[in-house]
């Protein structure tokens, strides 16, 4: 008698409850009552027709079955079990078979606006871990801050992993006047990863089936590169490390030969350091006003017949697609290099909207969503009192309007299959700490996490408030994440 009134009372109180959402989930009466290692109750069995990373739950009262065709099913199904669990051990009788809707569930870590270092980087993949992630999309090079060791050009960190100040925390811009900055003065660095300090990253991630992609920018956001070795630019001028926000100008030179040599060798390094498929080599936000003037840049544009700079950009990322291709690794860009007309194999992340995405769907290129709305999660989250809110580019990325979002939306049935995932995006230059960090991140990317591997059909916002404050918990207790409030 006892037994059954607990087992009822745990079926009635703990429904279950895990995020994402299972694809299917039959719930009976009962529980099983977990003794000793979690590991040591389950009994795993591999089937070979389950598809990749998905996998079948069972708990019944007698023993916990798991099902799937590779480890990183078997991992997530490890991961549902964890959030079934009620404190004292009780795991509800279940049978959940799940598989995700996209093999592309990432974030976008930016560790040079600010520096996170390993530890934080640690906290956010286990985080991702739970919630099923599994690309890391690691910004390691940028006007502010080159963060990444390379052996062959040690001044990039030398030099380049230290800026000589930063804009002031609160008001940061004069309304009107976007070149004035108020700067603190404060030196920021030298902060950066050593090759070990990355191989332990990759492997931590790896145990956790999440890829590791880097990204090394070209043409742009390179100005910690350039004021390492002024050489790679196209005026020879000495800068440095920039102190504000934004977007220089000033870019590696096009037309220089021992540049693209450069960027070659910068890549040589990385892609054995990383050894997932994927590279991003960036490509936004690249003004052609210096290439414009240039002689060499002129000259390889004349000398190859391309249109313009914008071809000249295009012929970049069509020599480093193809360079990296020679070393069995796909190349990722933003959504402008669609204007240099890259080749097929040049995988397209779509930033500035869905447009991207839909256009490069359409001409046959893989892509990769991750419009700023809603995606761009250092955007306000339209809390009541936010002591994190700083900036605002016309919109709140509340965690409803993250749920919503769709990676699909606006492409024709039988192009989705180029649509390989999508991403929440964290940049950091409004962003000082790792708790900060975790705050825009959390709960968050549980919303994204949702919507990149939850069937449409399957989503409902209701639903996923009433599951949210339980996983907000774990994340706190269990993984020390300052994870923001659900209003
Ligand atoms: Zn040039």
């Amino acid at each position: 008698m006892g037994a059954m009134a607990g087992a009822l009372a745990i079926s009635a109180n703990a429904a279950v409850n895990v995020i994402p959402k299972p694809s299917f989930v039959d719930e009976r009466e009962g529980f099983f009552q977990i003794q000793g290692r979690i590991t040591d109750n389950v009994r795993f069995v591999q089937e070979a027709n389950i598809p990749a990373e998905s996998y079948r739950l069972i708990v019944a009262p007698a023993g916990i079955y798991i099902a799937s065709s590779d480890e990183a099913g078997k991992f997530y199904a490890m991961q549902t079990l964890r959030q079934l669990i009620s404190e004292d051990g009780k795991v509800p009788c279940v049978t959940i078979d799940d598989t995700p809707r996209f093999k592309w569930r990432g974030i976008l870590f930016d560790d040079c606006r600010h520096f996170f270092g390993k530890e934080e980087l640690k906290k956010t993949i286990n985080a991702m871990a739970l919630n099923k992630l599994n690309v890391l999309h690691w910004h390691l090079t940028e006007d502010q801050g080159w963060r990444i060791e390379i052996k062959k050009y040690p001044r990039l960190t030398d030099i380049g992993s230290v800026r000589p100040g930063s804009p002031l925390p609160v008001v940061l811009k004069t309304p009107g006047n976007e070149d004035h900055w108020e700067n603190n003065n404060i030196p920021y660095g030298p902060c950066y990863y050593t090759q070990e300090d990355v191989k332990e990253i990759v492997e931590y991630a790896a145990k956790r089936h999440i890829t590791v992609v880097p990204e090394i920018e070209l043409p742009g956001h390179a100005l910690a590169a350039i004021s390492a070795y002024p050489e790679l630019g196209c005026t020879g001028e000495q800068f440095e490390p920039w102190c504000r926000w934004g977007v220089s100008e000033h870019i590696y030179c096009g037309g220089n030969d021992a540049t693209i040599k450069f960027l070659e060798d910068v890549l040589d390094e990385v892609c054995e350091l990383f050894p997932g498929p994927f590279i991003h080599i960036g490509g936004d936000e690249a003004p052609k006003t210096v290439w414009a003037t240039c002689p060499k840049c002129q000259k390889r544009i004349a000398d190859l017949g391309l249109k313009g700079e914008e071809g000249l950009q295009g012929w970049m990322t069509d020599h480093f697609t193809k360079y990296l291709a020679a070393k069995g690794k796909r190349a990722i860009g933003w959504d402008e290099v669609l204007d240099g007309e890259p080749g097929k194999d040049t995988i397209i992340m779509s930033w500035r909207g869905p447009q991207g995405g839909i256009k490069a769907a359409a001409r046959g290129n893989d892509a990769v969503m991750c419009p700023v709305d809603p995606c761009y999660i250092d955007n306000p989250q339209g809390l009541k009192d936010d002591p994190y809110e700083y900036i605002n580019y016309g919109f709140q990325a509340t965690l409803e309007r993250c749920y919503s979002f769709n990676p699909t939306a606006g492409i024709p049935d039988d192009q989705a299959g180029h649509i390989l995932g999508g991403q929440g995006n964290n940049w950091s230059e409004y962003t000082w700490n790792g708790s900060e960090l975790e705050w825009k991140m959390w709960p968050r990317m549980c919303a994204l996490a949702e919507c990149l591997w939850t069937q449409p059909e399957n989503k409902s916002w209701e639903c996923f408030k009433a599951r949210i404050p339980a996983m907000r918990q774990r994340l706190i207790r269990e993984l020390h994440i300052n994870c923001a409030p659900v209003e």
